[in-house]
């Protein structure tokens, strides 16, 4: 009765219902960020899944450990960061291999 996921090295790669279901059992109905701790009256688009870590995510990474269950506030925050976080990093790539502009990767030529 199982499907396999189809996983597409493109595609982001999304939890699957049995990962969402656990981790919905595990949180005990609270949000899982830090200091939260606020209740879902249980009802549906009140809460939502986070990748713990956006990095591994892109990698494949949809297991129970890289899973929280958020609130909608604690998502949207979450994922401001994520996104500062990753643009940080791709900063910090470009700095170290001296792309200081957009468009400035230019293929090495032997004379
Ligand atoms: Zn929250």
């Amino acid at each position: 009765m199982l499907n396999s996921p189809t996983i597409r090295p493109t595609m982001r790669v999304e939890f699957t219902l049995a990962t969402k279901l656990a981790a919905l059992r595990r949180c005990g109905g609270r949000c899982e960020a830090k200091g939260c701790g606020y209740m879902f009256k249980k009802v549906a688009g009140e809460y939502e899944f986070d990748h713990v870590n956006p990095a591994a995510f892109c990698d494949g990474d949809v297991g129970l450990n890289n899973i929280a269950v958020l609130c909608c506030a604690c998502h949207a925050k979450k994922t401001k960061q994520d996104v500062s976080l990753i643009a940080k990093s791709n900063r910090i790539t470009k700095k170290e291999f001296g792309l200081t502009k957009s468009g400035s990767i230019r293929t090495w030529r032997s004379r």
